[in-house]
């Protein structure tokens, strides 16, 4: 048994389901709930995540005064999908004493994009003893560490092969606007110009993961993004696409070695892509000896497999050394099968 000390910061739709599957463990406690929503704030956290008793703990976006009562315990941090919006947040945390299990994109390897930023969290880290760690399900899982696994028979590579095709219904207002979900075909097209629509965020992190995993030096990377656009209607929880609207990007990342490609990652992202007979799906396929290939039908659920990523960290923190840490520097990940008794 266990007595973990968690803060939920970010209730959206992975925090609160964060939150609720940590619950279920009952290996301990959320000891704070913040979000800067004004419809969460003051509210008791049992309402915000649906959880059946009191849990006496209110939301508030009053992050400091959440993590200066006595440290020694973890962030679940889902707020954003980016370093730099992540930064002040993970910084306060260390400057407390709170590790950080964070599911922002960006820091699955945040050194790939803001090496400057990854130091100083680094630094940090170390200074205060404490662990930071970016997982997810994708970049976390899908295209990286799973990929890197199933490297493990391989005598020699020559490429590597890997395609997500999913569904986006689970995400929340965050994801849909940074997959242009709900856009004309224009809207999107200037979206990705201005910087305000990306795609997936977390292919220079994966490719990343992965060759680094490899000994593989990537002399080149190049993206490519294009809308999916619904010919059926097609709605989810947060959003409703017509006809004719994009419904999602498709985002394809390469990576190159000494002018060779040899990382290719797929990544069609889309509400619902059942409305229009697609089936998920997960693929990866090594070329090599043995060449491997691997499908799971369908896909790994997105929502459910973060969540549980995350969550499923947890107990594996006290195997990291302090400092920001990657996926490639945990134990083999495992799920954390401890639930509460009825
Ligand atoms: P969401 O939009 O449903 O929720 C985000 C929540 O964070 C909201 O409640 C919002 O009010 C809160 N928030 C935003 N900024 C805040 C701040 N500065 N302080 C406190 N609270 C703040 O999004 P979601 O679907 O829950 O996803 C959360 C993030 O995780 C997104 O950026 C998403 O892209 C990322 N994500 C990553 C993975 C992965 O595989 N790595 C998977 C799913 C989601």
């Amino acid at each position: 048994m266990h007595d973990y000390h968690i803060i939920s910061w970010g209730l959206g739709a992975m925090g609160r389901g964060m939150a609720r599957l940590f619950l279920e463990k009952n290996q301990g406690r959320i000891v704070g709930a913040i979000d800067t929503d004004p419809d969460k704030i003051g509210r008791d956290l049992a309402e915000i995540i649906g959880w059946p008793e009191p849990l006496a703990l209110t939301v508030t976006d009053a992050a400091e005064t959440v993590l200066a009562q006595k440290p020694g315990g973890m962030i679940l941090l889902a707020t954003s999908s980016f370093t730099r919006e992540v930064l002040p947040q993970i910084e306060l945390a260390l400057k407390y004493g709170w590790d950080v299990i964070t599911i922002a994109e960006e820091m699955s390897a945040p050194q790939v994009q803001t090496p400057e930023l990854a130091e100083a969290i680094d630094r940090l880290a170390r200074e205060q003893g404490r662990v930071v760690l970016g997982t997810g399900i994708n970049p976390g899982f899908v295209l990286d560490t799973l990929v890197v696994a199933l490297t493990a028979p391989c005598l020699s590579i020559q490429k590597i092969r890997a395609e997500r095709v999913n569904d986006l219904s689970p995400f929340g207002p965050t994801v849909m606007a940074t997959q242009g979900v709900g856009t004309t075909v224009d809207e999107f097209e200037r979206g990705l110009a201005d910087g305000t629509i990306v795609g997936h965020v977390g292919f220079p992190q994966s490719l990343h993961l992965i060759a680094t995993a490899l000994g593989w030096e990537l002399d080149r990377i190049e993206e490519e993004r294009e809308p999916i656009v619904a010919r059926e209607r097609r709605q989810s929880p947060y959003v409703v696409v017509e006809p004719g609207r994009v419904a999602g990007c498709r985002h394809i990342a390469r990576g190159y070695s000494q002018g060779r490609l040899v990382l290719e990652l797929i990544h069609p992202q889309q509400v619902q892509p059942q409305a229009e007979g697609i089936s998920t799906g997960d693929y990866i396929t090594i070329e090599g000896t043995p060449t491997i290939s691997m499908q799971i039908q369908p896909e790994i659920p997105g929502g459910l497999g973060t969540i549980a990523m995350a969550v499923n960290a947890i107990p594996l923190l006290a195997k990291l050394k302090p400092g920001l840490r990657t996926m490639l520097d945990l134990p083999v990940p495992r799920a954390w099968l401890q639930r509460r008794k009825k």
